[in-house]
């Protein structure tokens, strides 16, 4: 009798490894796969990895090997996706494609630009935080052409390339008639989301006008919005008419959009936010420093200052808006001096929830390139303890101000 083919995905990282994993279930299961709950019932297990620090990357390397020790080498097919494949097909030294050969070499790798769009996603049970009703990831664009200084997105998920506006839109429409209720537009930066529709558009039509209106295949033309990007040109972005488009949609009452640059974060955008009430009001904006040394290290295209007064214009319209962002201490050449603009700046802003990380070297970025990783992991891990009291403890009530002091001056016995 032929063996059941049964699956089980295991999904390391961020939302958008949430959502493709969403994609791989439908392809394994147009190729006969059936989901199981468990590891040990399956007889295909996929990866779907995240390299974005070493930690994660080394949890990926600890999961195959426990699994290979609980189900021996034979009993298993293993198929490894995400992140760290898409990493090694272009990490330009070719070392890492050399260490997965090493370290797991019995593990098939499948690029999850293999597993494309045009699969449906298989929605699990997606409820986020306070969220009621039904959620769905709904991905917009894949991939980052901003090449920050310690991120290995670039080459993990590679150049920029949306998915053409009429089938998000559609997407989101179905999810309406399904009973989707909320939604997440995810992007590694939706704010410029479009700009390769439009370019390809204008190359397609032999147009190098000074026009760059996007012909949607229902004959209605849009006006892109241009934002500055990485501070020397300006690019078109489609991204707030299809927030807005979205969020005209019958049915759907919460929407969230992550990750914003703070670079290309268009007045327009904001205008958009402002006027419809069901877009969240917690907005994801990762400052990473708030140093303008480090800033410019890191290869982020504005100041603290030009930070501040983003945040200040969005306040201005939207009185009820609340800051999530991303930090990373002890990037290469981190002082305290700097680490203290940081302080100043998450103090000014006010954030809610801060994802903070210790800087750690990624394999092709420029920073791990050029810059030497000097900064010891006590020292990281202080900042870290720092931040995460002053913004994620007190603001979940476990710690106060006198707390924040306490553990500020703790950590700054050195
Ligand atoms: S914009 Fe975001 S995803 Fe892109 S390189 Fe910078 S940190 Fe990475």
């Amino acid at each position: 009798m032929e063996e059941k083919k049964t699956i089980f995905i295991k999904t390391f990282g961020c939302q958008q490894n949430v959502a493709d994993s969403e994609r791989v279930a439908t392809y394994y299961e147009a190729r006969g796969y059936m989901p199981v709950t468990q590891e040990y019932e399956a007889s295909l297990v996929v990866i779907n990895s995240c390299m974005i620090r070493e930690k994660a990357e080394e949890r990926v390397y600890g999961y195959i090997r426990n699994l290979r020790k609980s189900r021996g080498v034979d009993a298993l097919r293993i198929v490894l996706t995400g992140c760290i494949v898409g990493a090694a097909a272009r990490e330009p030294s070719g070392k890492l494609a050399k260490k997965i050969a090493r370290r797991i070499p019995d593990v098939e790798l499948l690029p999850i630009e293999d597993v494309g769009f045009e699969h449906e996603p298989q929605r699990g049970d997606n409820s986020i935080d306070g969220d009621q009703g039904k959620h769905a990831w709904v991905v917009i664009s894949n991939g980052c052409n901003n090449y920050c200084a310690f991120c290995i997105v670039p080459f993990s998920r590679g150049k920029e390339i949306s998915r053409p506006i009429e089938d998000v839109i559609s997407e989101v429409q179905k999810l309406a008639a399904d009973g989707y209720t909320s939604i997440t537009l995810l992007g590694q930066n939706v704010n410029s989301y479009g700009s390769d529709l439009v370019r390809e558009q204008k190359l397609k039509n032999k147009d190098d006008g000074e026009s760059s209106a996007y012909l949607l295949p229902s004959g209605e033309s849009i006006e892109p919005v241009m934002v500055k990007h990485l501070n020397r040109h300006r690019i078109p972005t489609l991204f707030p008419y299809l927030l807005n488009t979205v969020a005209q949609i019958e049915g759907i009452e919460t929407i969230t959009f992550t990750s914003s640059n703070p670079w290309d974060f268009s007045d327009a955008l904001i205008d958009v936010i402002a006027q419809n009430k069901n877009i969240d009001r917690m907005l994801h904006l990762p400052v990473q420093s708030g140093s303008d040394k480090i800033l410019a290290a890191m290869n982020r295209w504005y100041t603290s200052a030009e930070y501040s007064a983003l945040i200040d214009r969005i306040k201005e319209k939207i009185s009820e808006v609340q800051f999530i962002t991303d930090i990373i201490v002890g990037f290469p050449t981190e002082t305290e001096a700097d680490f203290q603009d940081t302080i100043r700046l998450v103090k000014k802003v006010g954030f809610v929830r801060s994802f903070t990380a210790c800087y750690s070297e990624r394999p092709g970025t420029s920073a791990t390139g050029k810059m030497e990783d000097k900064i010891s992991w006590e020292e990281k891990k202080r900042r870290f303890h720092i931040l995460n009291e002053l913004i994620n403890l007190r603001n979940a009530g476990i710690a106060n101000d006198k707390d924040w002091i306490a553990t500020r001056d703790k950590h700054s016995v050195r």
